[in-house]
């Protein structure tokens, strides 16, 4: 038998152990809402989080980039690839996140595997938040650097690593924000371990940039290290396809540092440049986001409102269940419920009621802590969250009436 035969198998072993994953068809209704599969839906599950993936500002400025400079950019950013409109973006981003310089990645998962193998190789050592996103593990693995995870948001355990650690030369790898948990990095603390150990932090902000820090400008702005209080041991990436709205991805930072993973880093110079039109629309988003402080009050007082709803001690049945939000003030807002059938059973009676929120389960979180990931954006009204606060007070009480009448 050839090992081709085993992909049916195997495909049916993923859907025996209920792992085998399905993708929804979606259309956009407005706002938080979408057609799912043909039927209309409110989403809590779109890292969107300012509304402004439909933004008539960035739609309009995809149409005259796509005048300007047709669609595809025709070859790598080291060829013909590298736009006036991409240089352009560049030197925003850079002053956006205030940082002395940047460099525009057609994704932010390519970002990622293209920095860290630029960064470091064999022989040196990788510290890595164990919460971190898959496409940092990814780009670890790929640098053949050696990698150890400390325990997670775990300063002690990472200090003890490096005062271990005999590599020359040592990268701390980390969310800005943690995108299951909802919760943010100790960056300053991170950066004085980095002081002490010679080593260099890549933060990962694609859950910050925009809603976090003065005017949007991400969690690095917010733990007041940007400016004249930048490290050139601190170096900054994000994605431009949550907050921003749009796709790609940049790392940010000092200058010659960045002109090294230029050099180097082979998903920038062997990937075809990202659109012109793209880094029109991300242009536009940038000075919405400068100019939204309207867009992140809508969304912190959505989030509180939300805290405030499922909060255990408002609600009895909440409480009787021991059904808890994390503690986050981020727009991911996780409700632990435990197991994997309960997560899995609200997810459906939520879905029921036009409600999308994904359960997420072990193996993405540690077991036993399986939970609703809640992700709220400015396009919620106060209506909507409301109305997901409402079902999910009702659905605790009947798990209650349940387990009453079980007993
Ligand atoms: C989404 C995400 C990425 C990847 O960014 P894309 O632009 O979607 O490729 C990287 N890091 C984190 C933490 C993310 O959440």
């Amino acid at each position: 038998m050839s090992w081709l035969d085993e992909f049916s198998p195997r495909l049916n072993e993923l859907e025996l152990q209920h792992l085998l994953r399905h993708r929804r068809v979606v259309e956009p209704l407005g706002g938080a809402r979408m057609r799912v599969d043909g039927e209309p839906m409110l989403a809590f599950c779109s890292n969107d989080y300012l509304g402004l993936a439909g933004d008539p500002a960035l739609v309009q400025a995809v149409q005259d980039g796509a005048k300007r400079y047709g669609v595809g950019s025709g070859a790598s950013p080291m060829v013909s690839g590298h736009s006036s409109a991409n240089a352009a973006l560049e030197d925003e981003l850079a002053a956006f996140v205030q940082l002395p310089r940047a460099l525009y990645f057609y994704a932010g998962f390519a970002t990622n595997v293209g920095v860290i193998p630029a960064l470091v190789g064999l022989g040196d050592e990788i510290f890595a938040d164990r919460l971190n996103h898959a496409s940092l593990i990814d780009g670890s693995l790929l640098s053949r650097a050696h990698m150890q995870r400390y325990r997670h948001a775990d300063l002690e355990h990472l200090a003890q690593m490096l005062a271990a650690s005999e590599a020359k030369r040592k990268l701390i790898v980390s969310d800005a924000v943690f995108s299951m948990d909802g919760d943010v990095a100790d960056i300053p603390g991170l950066l004085a371990l980095a002081e002490a150990h010679d080593a260099l932090v890549l933060l990962d902000d694609a859950h910050g940039l925009g809603v976090m820090g003065p005017q949007g400008r991400g969690a690095l702005a917010a733990a007041g290290l940007t400016g004249a209080n930048a490290s050139r041991r601190i170096l900054y990436m994000s994605t431009l396809s949550k907050a921003v709205g749009v796709a790609g991805g940049f790392v940010a930072g000092d200058a010659t540092v960045v002109e090294w993973v230029l050099q180097k880093a082979r998903s920038y110079t062997f990937a075809t440049a990202a659109p012109a039109l793209l880094a029109e629309a991300i242009r536009a988003a940038l000075r919405r986001i400068a100019e939204g402080e309207a867009l992140r009050e809508q969304l912190h007082a959505r989030i509180l409102q939300l805290r405030r709803g499922l909060d255990p001690e408002s609600h009895l049945g909440l409480g009787t269940m021991g059904w808890h939000l994390l503690p986050s003030d981020t727009a991911i807002q996780p409700l632990v419920v435990g197991e994997n059938a309960i997560a899995l059973s609200l997810m459906e009676a939520l879905r029921q009621r036009g409600l999308w929120v994904p359960a997420i389960r072990p193996p993405t979180v540690p077991a036993g802590t399986a939970r609703l990931r809640i992700a709220l954006s400015a396009a919620h009204t106060e209506a909507e969250v409301a109305s997901l606060v409402g079902a999910l007070r009702e659905l605790a009480d009947q798990q209650v009436r349940a387990v009453l009448q079980a007993d």
